[in-house]
């Protein structure tokens, strides 16, 4: 079975969402059907069980990372981080801003969430210009972390986010392509 071709299939395309133009792809049918559910994150387990990909903590983010993160971290036994958007975490943060189409974001960490050498996977649900990975990388890095790879349900590789991930020294596991 293609696993790759079925989750394809569930993803929902939203057209003109949340602006006109958009193509919005809606992974939320994926996490809807118990079946489906199973298939995504088991697709992301088998990789990262074993023992030379597995990471010491994996870091989510904000906010679809998150869903699929934690599940993902529970299964692996490890560890689970948030990386929030700015003023949500109540503890000492660590932060980094970068630019979007239209001004900029701010993205945070708790300074105690990854200890130096710590491996960590970076998951979030899609990768379109890679600016909000590339933010968690830095952030993860700021702490001493090593992060070993970025997972994502999707990749938009004509929009080059990641195409400059992987030159800036991220691996990517990504299972979805979309034009
Ligand atoms: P980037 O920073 O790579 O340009 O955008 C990726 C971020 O925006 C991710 O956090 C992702 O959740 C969100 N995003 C942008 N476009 C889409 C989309 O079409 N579908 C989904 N599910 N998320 C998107």
């Amino acid at each position: 079975p293609d696993v790759n071709a079925f989750l394809r299939h569930h993803i929902r395309t939203v057209p003109d969402w949340p602006a006109p133009g958009v193509q919005f792809r809606d992974i939320t049918p994926l996490l809807q059907n118990p079946q489906v559910f199973h298939v995504l994150i088991d697709a992301f387990v088998h990789r990262y069980m074993s023992r030379d990909m597995r990471p010491d903590v994996v870091a989510g983010l904000d906010a679809r990372g998150f869903i699929l993160g934690a599940v993902i971290a529970y299964q692996l036994k490890v560890g689970f981080v948030p990386i929030r958007k700015k003023g949500k975490l109540p503890f000492t943060t660590v932060e980094e801003t970068y630019e979007l189409e239209y001004g900029s974001a701010t993205v945070e960490l708790h300074a105690d969430a990854v200890k130096p050498g710590d491996k960590v996977l970076l998951v979030d649900d899609l990768i379109a210009t890679g600016g909000t990975m590339m933010a968690g990388k830095n952030l993860l890095e700021k702490l001493g972390a090593h992060v070993m790879e970025g997972a994502a349900i999707v990749d938009l590789p004509e929009l080059g986010g990641s195409k400059r991930l992987t030159d800036a020294g991220l691996p990517l596991f990504t299972l979805v392509d979309f034009a």
